[in-house]
């Protein structure tokens, strides 16, 4: 049995949302597996590599992150950034079989408004949900990333509309202090080069995320 189970969509978000709690769980011994469920192809790359390498560069930024934090178990789904939703389906298939051969305490995961209106995030989210379902395993509870604040950003195309992000926001329970890992996980920031301006664009916006990371705790099955 794993202990945490976090699910992503991009290699960047997990150490974003929760790179203190990875941190805080792998030192504690606990075993922790973060699977991204696509390679992050369609980022930015800065002219660091030519477009068709990011995926590439993203896996061994993503590689070099989790040795950081200390996650012995990271991997990464092929889907398509940017168009995970297509293949929501078979993400869940396999998210399935890799909740079965993890069998997790916690799942830790996107919310229903992908925190920013990403249409991967919101994506991932249900993929999650569906893989749970399909399993038939239930977690002691399921974790999603919770802003303590509105959502404050304009609107992106693609993107749920502001006002969508903020009737869906659900708001945080549980607030772990991670000040005392945030060295690691800025170090653990600091692997993703292809990813600067996102990871700056999120300490600009979050700046708290260094000191606290939020979270909404909820039951497996839901309602109960
Ligand atoms: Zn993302």
């Amino acid at each position: 049995m794993t202990d945490m189970l976090v699910v992503v969509p991009h290699p960047d978000d997990e150490t974003l949302s929760a790179g203190g709690t990875i941190r805080q769980a792998t030192r504690r011994g606990d075993s922790v597996t973060v699977v991204t469920l696509t390679r992050g192809e369609e980022g930015r790359t800065l002219g660091i590599c030519p477009q068709e390498q990011l995926a590439e560069m993203r896996s061994q930024e993503f590689t070099a992150a989790m040795s950081l934090l200390g996650v012995a178990d990271a991997l990464l789904f092929p889907y398509p950034d940017g168009g995970l939703a297509s293949r929501s389906d078979e993400a869940a298939e396999d998210l399935r079989v890799l909740v079965e051969r993890t069998r997790p305490a916690v799942v830790a995961t996107f919310p229903a408004n992908g925190m920013n209106g990403h249409p991967d995030h919101v994506a991932s989210h249900h993929i999650t949900r569906a893989a749970l379902r399909l399993s038939g395993w239930a977690p002691r509870t399921v974790l999603t990333f919770a802003d303590p604040h509105a959502f404050r950003d304009g609107p992106r195309p693609g993107y749920l509309v502001p006002q969508e992000v903020n009737r869906l926001r659900v708001p945080p329970n549980r607030t772990h202090g991670v000040a005392d890992v945030a060295e690691d996980k800025l170090r653990a920031l600091g692997c993703y080069d292809t990813q600067a301006r996102s990871v700056l664009k999120f300490l600009r916006l979050h700046p708290q995320s260094l000191q606290t990371e939020t979270f909404h705790a909820s039951a497996w099955p839901p309602g109960t």
